[in-house]
């Protein structure tokens, strides 16, 4: 079985850290109510593929044979680099959701006394929960030695980032009005900028 070779097992261990910390945040949230969902066809076809793409795939990858004719090599450095990926990865992934608390949706959803974050992790990059997302995807793509586990998850989330950041942010112009745009001039979406340009994006 997969799950018994060495690199699998790693991003096996990553995979349970990776939900376990989505559960403690999630967790107390739940009761937290939305006052506005922007949720629409494409956004739900891209969460299920999400799921298809970073939960079923591995899992049947790691547990049955099912996915064996997708199976190649890669350089054993290449699984070191995915490793050094997943570590920040997870550590990112844990300081964006403590940092959020409250404020944390699995979807493009305002809370009841939604605020802005700006602190932590949100100081420089708006968009540091993505970030994790992308690099945790890119390190599933180098540990799994399988073209449809490993890759899928990373063009999958790739489409997502694209479609739903604009949207994001539009949701959270429209709340917060001049204070998120502030925000926006300061604060790069994945990568911290610069140079403050006011009214512009990255
Ligand atoms: N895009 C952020 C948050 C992902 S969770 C990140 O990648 O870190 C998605 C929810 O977070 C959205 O529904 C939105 O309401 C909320 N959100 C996004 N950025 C926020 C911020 N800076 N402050 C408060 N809430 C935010």
């Amino acid at each position: 079985m997969s799950i018994l070779q060495p690199w699998n097992l790693v991003f096996f261990v990553g995979f349970v850290i990776y939900v376990g910390t989505r559960g403690r945040f999630a967790h107390p949230t739940r009761f937290n109510e939305n006052v506005e969902r922007r949720v629409d066809g494409s956004e739900k076809v891209l969460l299920s593929a999400m799921l298809v793409s970073g939960l079923l795939l591995p899992v049947l990858y790691l547990f049955t044979p099912l996915l064996s004719f997708a199976n190649y090599g890669l350089p054993e450095w290449l699984h070191w680099c995915g490793l050094v990926i997943l570590l920040f990865a997870l550590w990112l992934f844990w300081r964006s959701h403590a940092d959020l608390g409250l404020n944390w949706s699995a979807t493009l959803e305002m809370r009841k006394d939604h605020s802005i974050t700006r602190h932590g992790v949100y100081r420089r990059i708006r968009h540091p929960m993505y970030a994790a997302i992308g690099l945790f995807s890119l390190a599933q793509a180098l540990l799994l030695n399988n073209w449809l586990a490993g890759w899928c998850v990373v063009f999958v989330f790739a489409m997502l980032y694209v479609i739903r950041t604009p949207r994001e942010e539009r949701m959270l112009t429209d709340h917060f009005g001049k204070e998120y745009q502030d925000y926006m001039s300061e604060t790069g979406r994945i990568f911290p900028r610069l140079f403050t340009r006011r009214g512009s994006d990255s």
